[in-house]
């Protein structure tokens, strides 16, 4: 499910704003502030992000980044992928288009953390996960990891999981 393209949804309907519901649950049970629904095992394109202030909630529906610009590098885990950590850089800021729950055009413009909350949603979307993000070496290293350990729940605390 997580090397998967996910579908745009078509309608919105009763089904996708339970689907809404359950990722937010999921992404606030699992201390995460971004998730998308193939990390839940459904295969629409939806993703949902959390302030990472107020650890308020907003649903993107189809989203796409319009726009981005620069370069930044942080650490990122993934809720999918639980106990692995990488540096990985991705754009700096971004501007993503969506449909917001009423199916109303939704714009956001993201810098710093949100961006990098985005883009890495944005990837679930198309089967993208952040260890492919990482140069060779690194990739190398982490896949060597997870097949000798396995995936673990890490204990340490990270500044976020996606
Ligand atoms: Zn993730």
């Amino acid at each position: 499910m997580l090397r998967r393209r996910a579908t745009p949804v078509a309608e919105i309907t009763a089904d996708v704003r339970a689907l809404v519901a359950d990722m937010i649950d999921t992404m606030y049970d699992e201390v995460g502030i971004g998730l998308a629904a193939p990390q839940i095992g459904v295969p629409l394109r939806v993703v949902v992000i959390a302030d990472d202030e107020t650890r308020e909630a907003r649903a993107l529906v189809n989203p796409v980044i319009t726009d981005a610009g620069g370069t930044a590098t942080a650490e990122e885990g993934c809720l999918s992928i639980p106990g692995v950590f990488a540096q990985v850089a991705r754009a700096a800021w971004a501007r993503v288009a969506a449909l917001d729950l009423d199916g109303a055009p939704a714009t956001v413009e993201a810098h710093g953390l949100l961006a990098r909350v985005l883009q890495h949603e944005l990837d679930h979307l198309d089967g993208v996960l952040f260890i492919d993000r990482l140069d060779p070496v690194a990739r190398d290293r982490v896949k060597r990891r997870i097949k000798k350990e396995g995936l673990v729940e890490n204990s340490r605390p990270h500044a976020f999981a996606l």
